[in-house]
This record gives structure tokens, sequence and C-alpha cells, in this order.
């Protein structure tokens, strides 16, 4: 029967994006196509994903259930989730009433059906696949432009780049000035790292 790598499954509030502070279930997928490091990116990967197990999905909805019998909202999250999120995934996690969020970094086309969709592009935009979101949301370094982003979204954000677990204060200002200058896009912080929580 068919698996997926799954790197880890918890509970959290969203921490960054429109729906910051709701409830979630985290489904973490193995694996991602993208190396962010500083000399490319301008910031390091701050996310594990390289361990995993593989899981059938009544396995994971299982896992789901067992981390909170209440929680209705799932992120699909990575690595990069769309390395393995299909259409048999989604609709069974619908099947058992979940709804379902993505965060991608938008270089493979999603499947149809999911209910948030975050574009998060670490690639050159023409290599972008998933050009149409809820939200995008690019990582800015002192000193980066507005985003010239071919992804068509209802809200666009940009999040101040960290330096470990700490906010780069002038990544943030620089930030603060590109909004006021680009009032269409919005600021986004990582909340979850100023509440202490994952
Ligand atoms: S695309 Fe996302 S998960 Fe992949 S290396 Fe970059 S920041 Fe990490």
């Amino acid at each position: 029967m068919k698996t997926y790598m799954v790197n880890e499954i918890f509970f959290s509030l969203q921490g960054e994006g429109v729906r910051a502070g709701t409830p979630n279930l985290f489904l973490r997928f193995l694996g991602c196509n993208v190396e962010c490091q500083p000399n490319t990116h301008g910031f390091e990967c701050d996310t594990d994903y390289t361990d995993g197990q593989p899981l059938r999905l009544d396995e994971i909805i299982s896992m789901l259930r067992g981390v909170d019998p209440n929680c209705k909202w799932v992120v699909l999250t990575g690595g990069e989730p769309a390395l393995q999120v299909d259409r048999e995934l989604i609709d069974g996690l619908h099947d058992v009433g979940y709804q379902l969020a993505i965060e991608t970094n938008g270089t493979i086309e999603l499947p149809d059906g999911l209910d948030f969709i975050t574009v998060s592009p670490k690639v050159a935009e023409d290599q972008i696949r998933q050009r149409t979101a809820d939200e995008v949301k690019y990582v800015r370094v002192y000193g980066q432009p507005i985003p010239q982003t071919v992804v068509e979204a209802d809200y666009k954000l940009i999040s101040p780049a960290f330096k470990g677990p700490d906010l780069d204060r002038q990544a943030l200002e620089w930030c603060i000035k590109l909004v006021r200058d680009n009032p269409d896009w919005r600021l986004s912080v990582q909340m979850h790292k100023f509440w202490g929580i994952r």
C-alpha cells in the first residue's frame, strides 16, 4: 500500500502569514528540492526535514487524531510537501473532516483541492510553477527589493530574515520601509519564534 515519507506531526499555532494565530496540526514531509543557504538565498534553512518514516494514509490520520482530536486544520509542510502531496492524500484527509493548508516553495504545480495555499518562493521567478495562491510570501534581507512576483495571490507578504533564533532588526526595518513604499504588500514576521513555540 502507498506510503508517504513523513518527518513529523505536531500541533502548534500558525506563526506567520494571514492565518497567524490559528490552531493547526502540522504534517511535515521529508525532503526538499531546494537548498537554501546564506550565500545563495541570504538565509539558511532553519527546518530539519531529513529524517522520517514511511506512513500510510490511515496511519497519518491516526497520528493526527492522536496529537489533537479536535483540531480540524492540517498544514502540509516540509521540506517541500509538493514532492509527495497528491489527490489521494488530499481526498483522504478531506473525507475525515480536515481542511488543508500547504506551504510550498512553488517549484512544483500543486494538485487541486487544497483549501489554503501559501507559496514562499526560494527560486527565480521563471522557475515557479505554482502561480496561484491565497498568499505569497518572500523572505527579505536588508537591501533586497520588493519582489516582482509571478504568483497571483490574495495577499502578498514580505518576511524579514532571522539570524539564527534572532530577528534581524536591520531586515525588519528594511521590510517596514518596503511595505510603506509598496502598500499592496504587508509585513509577516515569524511570530512563533517570539511566542517560544514551534
Ligand atoms: S525551500 Fe524551504 S524547506 Fe527547502 S531548503 Fe529552502 S527554506 Fe528549507
